[in-house]
């Protein structure tokens, strides 16, 4: 099932996602669905927050479907180690249409769980390292502008305003 992704604006985007703690086939579907809206919306990483599911769990696949292994799920998922620095475009499912420079570490270590609850920790570099702060961060609330300067992070929420306003957002 393909669900429909927040946009900003949405309460849930901003806010501190809750634990997942039951390991089930409810959570196994949830998975497959978040793959399917992801893979359709071309994104190469999505939170369950932007489906306007408040809960630590999100799927990467920067390789975008084209290697089977490709697929990640983090599952209450942590930084626990971070190295150098990128600055690289970034953009958001929930922010369709806009990119930005946006640093971020080149190596990123990422704590979670998988489907059944085990624990693992995996180091991404470049863009999986992006992958693992961005989405990591949507469990937090927080959004990629929010490491932009003020002044670009301000000229991004007028066109979202002006595009709310006129009914296009
Ligand atoms: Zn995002």
């Amino acid at each position: 099932m393909i669900y429909p992704i927040v946009k900003y604006g949405k309460e849930v985007l901003e806010k501190l996602a809750a634990p997942v703690a039951s390991f089930d086939g409810d959570l196994e579907k949830l998975v497959a669905d978040m793959f399917e809206t992801m893979y359709a919306a071309n994104g190469v990483g999505l939170a369950a927050p932007q489906i306007g599911i408040s809960k630590r769990l999100c799927v990467i696949d920067i390789t975008s479907g084209k290697e089977p292994d490709g697929r990640l799920v983090l599952v209450n998922p942590e930084i626990i180690a971070v190295e150098g620095t990128q600055a690289e475009e970034e953009g958001c499912l929930s922010l369709p249409d806009f990119r930005a420079k946006t640093p971020r570490p080149i190596h990123a270590t990422v704590r979670a769980q998988d489907l059944t609850g085990k624990y693992f920790t995996r180091t991404g570099e470049g863009l999986l390292a992006r992958a693992f702060c961005h989405e990591t961060d949507h469990l937090n609330g927080v959004l990629f502008i929010k490491h932009l300067s003020r002044l670009k992070r301000d000229s991004i929420k007028r066109k979202v305003r002006k595009m709310m306003k006129s009914g296009e957002w």
